[in-house]
């Protein structure tokens, strides 16, 4: 299948950058990857694609694959968008949609992004990757630089979430709990990449992950019908999946492929224990400062300094929506409600979303009954340390006093 790439452009000045040879950064600062969406268009359309496999290589005109290139992959199907009635009646909302990235292998949204940068490195013929992580992206790189047969080095925070430790370890990378945060970690396989000559896999430092993450739009619009919701929530740490989603529907609608012309308002959220994207929002800048002491049990949303910072707040004012930071003591409990409520294996980074739409509906910010839509950008079950468990023991499991079991 042909490739539709044209060029690589740098967000901060324009600058044109060939695509033809492997790409970083330009200014310290994230590519675009930019494609003939007219060519694009006479190639394909909505019904051709509605024919193709589940999975996001059905977009494959709209990815950066060179033409003869395998993906990388563990068959990333389309993740379903479920309608959260029970959820959204208790908030308030009557048309509450959850699109559901749980269910991505290594059980978050990270594989889009990774499937995509390790595919297109696998192309470059590059063997050696590092990345820091929050943990997620620890992971999914872990699995997928397996299944290229990389080696694979991870920077974490020494607290990050012990499955993200282990899925790392299993999958045979070299990992390192580092006291500090991620933007420590980066800066570690920063200064790493010339004695160990590795590739930076970092979140943006690439332009690829955020083609990956760019699928989550494109379905989201899929699923919909081409008409996109009014609102979509989304956990914000590097950003890379808001910014991908926005750069998903601007081309969706140079193509034309869009039902409807209004595009959704994208709400960035984050906790208040590292929130440098909503008090950048407040301030009116475009760039946001270094959030000192980041803590949250969200982890991924633990990014205290954000490459993509400006393609962020840019997407949020231009789609006409808000940040939001909402009280980290609360998240824990939200998620376990809203689990409870749907069944869905919602994680904290989801449960601040839920949070956010509580706050915003009060605020009349959202109206009651637009269409909102939220991610579960992962699994619950990654997260154990969350969920303080004291579960009551059986001693005798031939005297069980049944009479006190639904207290
Ligand atoms: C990485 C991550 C986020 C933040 O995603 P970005 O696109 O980098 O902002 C949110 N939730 C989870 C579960 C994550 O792993």
């Amino acid at each position: 299948m042909k490739s539709f790439v044209t060029n690589l452009e740098a967000a901060i000045d324009g600058t044109v950058l060939p695509h033809d040879v492997i790409q970083t950064t330009h200014e310290d600062r994230p590519l675009w990857v930019r494609y003939d969406l007219d060519a694009v268009g006479r190639a394909i359309d909505p019904d051709r694609i509605a024919g193709r496999p589940p999975s996001l290589w059905r977009y494959r005109e709209l990815l950066p694959l060179p033409d003869r290139a395998q993906p990388v992959t563990f068959g990333e199907g389309m993740t379903p968008l479920l309608q959260t009635p029970r959820l959204g009646k208790r908030i308030g909302l009557g048309n509450l949609w959850v699109k559901d990235e749980s269910q991505l292998p290594t059980g978050s949204f990270k594989s889009r992004g990774l499937a995509m940068a390790v595919t297109m490195a696998n192309h470059f013929g590059i063997r050696r990757m590092a990345i820091p992580t929050a943990g997620n992206a620890g992971g999914a790189l872990a699995a997928y630089g397996a299944r290229a047969g990389m080696e694979v080095f991870v920077f974490m925070p020494r607290d990050t979430p012990v499955i993200n430790q282990m899925e790392c370890v299993a999958a045979g990378s070299k990992v390192f709990l580092v006291d500090g945060l991620i933007t420590d970690c980066g800066a570690i396989v920063k200064r790493g990449i010339e004695p160990m000559g590795w590739f930076d896999c970092s979140t943006l430092k690439e332009p690829y992950r955020l083609e990956g993450k760019k699928t989550m739009g494109l379905e989201l619009a899929e699923q919909s019908g081409w008409q996109l919701p009014d609102v979509i929530l989304y956990p914000t740490g590097g950003g890379t999946g808001l910014i991908g989603m926005w750069k998903a529907f601007q081309e969706l609608r140079t193509l034309g492929w869009l039902r409807r012309d209004t595009m959704p308002r994208m709400i960035a959220v984050q906790s208040d224990g590292c929130a440098p994207i909503p008090r950048a929002f407040e301030a009116g800048d475009r760039f946001a400062k270094p959030w000192e002491n980041a803590r949250t049990c969200a982890s991924g949303l633990r990014v205290p300094a954000a490459v993509g910072d400006f393609m962020i707040l840019d997407a949020i004012r231009e789609s006409g929506g808000v940040a939001v930071a909402v009280p980290e003591e609360l998240i824990a409990g939200a998620m376990v409600r809203a689990i409870a409520e749907e069944g869905i294996s919602l994680c904290p980074e989801a449960a601040a979303c839920v949070l956010a739409s509580e706050r915003l509906l009060r605020d009349g910010r959202i109206k009651p009954n637009e269409r909102v839509v939220l991610f579960n950008t992962g699994a619950a079950t990654k997260y154990v340390e969350t969920v303080p468990l004291n579960l009551p023991v059986i001693d005798d499991p031939t005297a069980v006093d049944y009479a006190t079991l639904a207290l």
